[in-house]
This record gives C-alpha cells, structure tokens and sequence, in this order.
C-alpha cells in the first residue's frame, strides 16, 4: 500500500461532463456547501473537445437548469432525406464542453472545490473508506465519484461492440448558407463505404456550422479519409469555407454491460456506468437525469441506479447486431424510422418514453427482414428454447392418445438422433485438429474405444461404479455445455448440470428406479417435485437470462412426459443443440460440413448400438424397460470419451 494523504468528502476522478453535470446538480440544491471537494483530471480541460447536443421538450427542467451552457437551440430539424420541419414543443440543444468545463471552474472558485491536474492510477475501498491512488499515494474521503472510461471486456460471440466515430469541422462560410434554427442530422448522401455513415450539419448563424461526418462501425474511421470525406461534402454544399476548428471522437456503442465499481461508496459515473445509449452513442440527457437523481439521493448509501427498460435493451442490440453484421441495412432503416414517424417520437422512442403500443405501431413499419435475421442470430438461444417448450407441450398434447405421443417421440426420436444427437458427439476426431488428419485417426480410435471399453468393462464388474461415474460425468458435460452457452462459471455449471440430472430422475421416480435397478441391481427411490427446478428461476430472472427461463419452464413440464420423451427432449432438443452450435461457431464451419465429416462416426454409432442391444446380457425381465438399460449402458460408454474431448475443445478455445 502506498503513503496515505489528507481526506476529503468527496473526490471526483475525471472532470469530464458527467462529473460536470452531478457538480451542477448538488451545487443547485447546495448540497456541497463547506464540503472538502476534491477534482481530479489527467487534462486541464482548457480546450473544447467536444460538443454534446441533446433534445428536449421546450418545458424540460434541463433547459433552465444548463441555461448557463447551452450555446444553442435549433427549433426545425432536417433529417435523413425527409422534408425540413418545425419541431413540436421540442428543441434540440447544443453544449460546447469548453463552456461546461469553464462553468465548473467558476463554480469551484466561488465554493472553494479543488481541482487538480493528476491521473489517477487506482481507485477503490477498504475498511476505513474509499480511495484513490495517485503516484503510488492514496487520497482518503467519503465518496469517490469515478468517471474514468470503462474498460471493456473482450466482445462474445454473442456481444456487439461497434464505435460511432467522427470528423467534424467548425465552419465559416462565405457567403450565407444556413438557416440557424434548424439542423441536420443522419444525412446519408456520403459513401456508405461498408459502413452506416452520414453527415450532421448543426449551424450557429448564416454562415458558421459544425459538419460532422459519423460512422457506426466496426472499424474507426480514419481521422485522414474522413477529412477527405467531409471536404468533399462541405465543398459540394457551401462551396469555399474557412475551418475554424476541428473535433475527432468516438464512443462505444456496445451491447456488454459494464461491472459495478464493487464499492459502496464508489460510484461510477458517466460513460463508465454505462449511460450511453448503445444504439445511438447519446448520453448527455440520460447523465443529466442520473445526476438529478443522484443529488435527491445523495445522502442515502446506496447508489442511485439508472434503471432501463429491458425491451430497450433487447432492441438496442437488435440495432447494433443489424449495424455489424450488415451495415449496409443502417440507411435503410433510419431513412424508414423518419420516413414513417415524426422526429418526436423517435426522440421519445430513444429517450424510452413511449408507450409499447405506439412502439410496436413504430417498429412493425421498418424494414423487418433484417430485424428477424438479428433476433435468430443473437436470441437463437431464447427461440431455441421457446421451439422445445412447444414441443414439450405438444407432447404433453399427445399424451391423450398415449400411442400417438409413443410414435411422435420415436419419429422425432430417431430424426434428433440422426441429425444433431449423435453427430454433436461423432466430430470428436476433429476438434482437436480443426480437420480430418488420417494419419492421426487409427490411434485416436483406439484410444477413443480403450475409454468406452474401460467404462463398459467397470460397468460389467462393479455396475453401481458405473452408474456413480456415469452420473458424475454426465453432470459436469451437460452443466460444461451450458455454461458454455450462458457463460457460467465451472462450479454454477456442475451444480446446474447435476441439478438437471437429478430433477429428470427424480421426477420420473418410478421409470429411474426402473432403469437404475436393472442398470445397478440396486433400488433407487429419489422422488422431486416438478417445482423444484424453479427454484433457478428468481436467479434466471435477475439475470435477464430468458433462454434459461424458458428452457427452466419446459424442463419442469416435462415431469409430466415419459422419462425417455423428457430425456430426449433435453439431450436432443437443447444438450447437443448447443453442442452443434459450439462446435460450428467454434470451428467456423457450416452445419452441413461438420455433419458430414460426422458421418463415418455417425454410421458407426448406429451400427454399434445394434450390436451392443443384440449382444447385451438383458436378463429376462418382463419389464418394459428392459432394452433401456444396455442402451443407456451404451451411451454412456460411447459418451465417456466424447466428454473428454468435449473438454479439451472447450478448454482450447476458452484459452485461447
Ligand atoms: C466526441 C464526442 C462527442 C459526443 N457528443 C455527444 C452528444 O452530442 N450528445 C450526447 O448525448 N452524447 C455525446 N457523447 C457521448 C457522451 O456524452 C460523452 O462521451 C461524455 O463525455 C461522457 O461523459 P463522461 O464524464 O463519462 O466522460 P468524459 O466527458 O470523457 O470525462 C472523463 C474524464 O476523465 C478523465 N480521465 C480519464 N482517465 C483518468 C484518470 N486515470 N485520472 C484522472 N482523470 C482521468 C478524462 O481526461 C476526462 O476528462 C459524445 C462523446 C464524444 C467522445
């Protein structure tokens, strides 16, 4: 630990806008009068680096409350091609970061605030308090409000994290060009350069304007190109100009969350507690009411959360995967949203104002292809989950004519098997390799069938071993792949897997003991409730983790089904479902090539599953399920391996 220093009440990291607007709420309700303020910035902030503009109705408090710094207000919009128009009762307001950091310097001299030019290194809490680092030295107060950039995370498969970056030019024209009461924005007329990109011309008088050429992307737009970009737009508009100032900038667009600052009295501000808009980059507006709403809380402990709807995060994402994965569709959509809706009600739609009704009126009018081409790849869990549910119920349907529901399952049985159950398993030759090696392939048969072989033979001598292990390893592979699939960690995916296990045998009593009594020679007498895997669900919920949900709804109705149908349904219909998809996505390879290079395999579990049913000792049981004990011998045989190597892949990429 480093020297320790003089404490203060409150020490704000970083003196950026979001700092900024909290300093202007508190000092509005005088709720830093004599308190020892401490302000911290690697930079002087003597510069203007930014400009913020938002929109408001014209009787928003925020209007009066940054009268001080808002530079201009625009009345009329222009906007993505459609006709110029006044705005309703709304404004679009524009702030210069100089103007706000000069503000909070004179507010600081007239209330005795601190600042001080220091990167701090280290911000954090032990027991007597918060703190921050600088150069090794540790700065003790009340509160710490950190406003340092996130530090992201390394993008899932599953996440998007774009950049809206842009050029922008302070221009004085020559001659007369703009209307000051109006500005421009998303003007896509500028190559699209795989890309969605437009042009913002917001003007201060006739002849002065920021021009600002934006990119959502994957890629930064590169400060040179984008210049060339800009002077050629600007050229064609107005003609010769003189640039007075020029602006660079980039904000994440990402659909990551950001983690808490783990400390109570550590509150992350700004761009850090995730007030950006993922889809649109804005957070001015939403860092002025999280503001407001941290200085009515100020002298409760806890911090203030910004709490959004979660629809609107589920849309949010929808934008951003459509703005990755096809760039091109960006223009489209936005010249359509303005195109079939009044400015007004997008800003309410992205100020998360409107009603669902009037949401849904608003999105069924975009273009929709794109928007289902999202929903499959980034909520391909939650529709998977949400088929097996119908299924479930399907069965559950069938039940009334119980051969029906018998033919059904042995139809989609077979089919399941065929096409996913046993391919996800029957590719293990080239996980490790990425491709068929045969010169590597006689011994890893051998080695593959010495495992089954060694399972089978500890299953013919000591049967209840077997079961143990079989258990223990079916447990770990089937939490491992969902854990995989909701990014768990390895003791939550083993208590998962075992409590899945568990609540398909125990709910199935009188069938478990059945098989295990054949499987083990001993009695078997779990009995669960069909609720009890619903105890997951308050944690499924928390976590917005709706594939979880669902796939926790229909596994408890599934209690309801034969054990095999349950089973089925689960190893088929979602265990080696998410395999597949965790070998092709890893591989990145198609589901046609994986299937066919799982085809000898493949062909050979079936051929070994006649044999082992032919040749296994099944006794001369009467009972029904007779034939299900060697088969579940037999699959646990052949899967011992698979888990392996399952791991092994799993670990590969988790490495890698
Ligand atoms: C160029 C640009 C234009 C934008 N325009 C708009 C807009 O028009 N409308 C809108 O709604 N949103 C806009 N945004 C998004 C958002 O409003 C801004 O990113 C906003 O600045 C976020 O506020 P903040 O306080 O989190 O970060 P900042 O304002 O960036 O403040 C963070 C401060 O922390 C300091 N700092 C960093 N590391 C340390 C350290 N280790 N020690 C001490 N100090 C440190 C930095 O110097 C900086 O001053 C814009 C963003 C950018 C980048």
């Amino acid at each position: 630990m480093g020297r320790e220093s003089l404490t203060y009440d409150f020490i704000f990291v970083g003196a950026g806008a979001s700092t900024s607007l909290l300093l202007m709420a508190l000092h509005r309700r005088q709720l830093l009068s004599g308190c020892r303020v401490l302000i911290l910035d690697g930079d002087l902030k003597l510069k203007n680096d930014k400009t913020y503009c938002f929109w408001a109705n014209t009787h928003d408090p925020i209007l009066d409350h940054l009268e001080a710094v808002i530079g201009h207000q625009w009345s009329a919009i222009e906007v993505a091609g459609q006709p110029s128009k006044r705005l309703e009762n709304q404004v679009y307001a524009r702030v210069s970061s100089l103007k706000l950091y000069d503000h909070i310097r004179i507010l600081s001299a007239s209330e005795n605030w601190q600042i001080q030019k220091a990167e701090v290194s280290a911000v954090g809490s032990d027991s007597q308090g918060p703190w921050v680092e600088i150069d090794g030295q540790r700065i003790r107060c009340k509160r710490v409000l950190d406003s340092r950039p996130p530090e992201w995370q390394k993008p899932g498969r599953n996440d998007v994290h774009l950049w809206q970056s842009f050029a922008g030019w302070h221009i004085q024209t020559l001659k007369p060009c703009f209307d000051p009461s109006k500005f421009s924005m998303m003007d896509f007329e500028v190559p699209q350069e795989g890309n969605t990109q437009f042009v913002y011309v917001l003007p201060t008088s006739e002849n002065e304007a920021l021009v600002e050429l934006t990119r959502f992307g994957k890629e930064r737009i590169n400060s040179n190109h984008a210049e060339n970009e800009l002077a050629a737009y600007i050229l064609q508009h107005y003609g010769q100009v003189h640039v007075q100032e020029k602006e660079f900038g980039c904000i994440p667009m990402s659909s990551m969350s950001l983690p808490e600052s783990g400390h109570e009295q550590v509150w992350n501000l700004g761009a850090r507690a995730g007030l950006i808009k993922p889809s649109t980059g804005y957070a001015f507006k939403s860092m002025y009411e999280w503001s407001e709403k941290a200085a009515n809380e100020w002298f409760r402990a806890s911090y203030p959360a910004f709490n959004r709807k979660p629809r609107h995060g589920f849309y949010d994402k929808l934008l951003l995967g459509i703005l990755e994965k096809e760039p091109e569709q960006g223009k489209p959509i936005f010249e359509r949203l303005f195109a079939t809706q009044s400015p007004e009600s997008v800003f309410r739609f992205l100020d998360e104002k409107m009603s669902l009704k009037n949401e849904l009126h608003m999105l069924v009018r975009l273009p929709w292809a794109p928007f289902m081409r999202a929903i499959a790849f980034y909520h391909s869990n939650t529709l998977q989950a949400m088929v097996v549910t119908l299924l479930t119920l399907s069965f559950l349907a069938l039940g009334w004519v119980p051969s029906w529901q018998g033919l059904g399952a042995a139809i989609l049985g077979v089919f399941g098997l065929a096409l996913i159950g046993l391919p996800h398993g029957a590719v293990d030759h080239i996980l490790e390799t990425g491709t068929l090696r045969p010169s590597k392939l006689p011994a890893f048969i051998v080695e593959y069938i010495g495992k089954a072989l060694v399972l089978a033979g500890i299953w013919y001598l000591f049967p209840v071993v077997g079961l143990g292990l079989f258990l223990i390893y079916s447990a770990w592979h089937f939490g491992q792949a969902d854990g995989e699939t909701w990014s768990w960690s390895g003791p939550r995916s083993l208590a998962w897997g075992a409590s899945v296990l568990f609540f398909l045998l125990g709910t199935h009593s009188e069938e478990s003991s059945a098989i295990i009594q054949l499987l083990s020679g001993e009695p078997w007498s779990l009995s669960l409730s069909p609720w009890l895997l619903l105890l997951w669900l308050p944690v499924a919920v928390k976590e917005r983790n709706l594939s979880w949900a669902w796939t926790l709804v229909w596994l408890s109705l599934s209690s309801w089904l034969p054990l095999l149908i349950a089973f089925g349904l689960y190893f088929i219909g979602h265990h080696s479902w998410n395999g597949w998809k965790h070998i092709t996505q890893r591989m990145k390879r198609s589901s046609i090539w994986v299937w066919k290079q799982s085809l000898p395999f493949h062909l050979g579990a079936w051929v070994l599953l006649g044999l082992f049913l032919w040749i296994w000792p099944s006794g001369h049981s009467e009972d029904a399920f007779q034939w299900a004990a060697p088969f579940f011998i037999f699959l646990s045989c052949l899967s011992f391996p698979h888990v392996w190597a399952m791991h092994r892949f799993y670990n590969k990429f988790r490495n890698a």
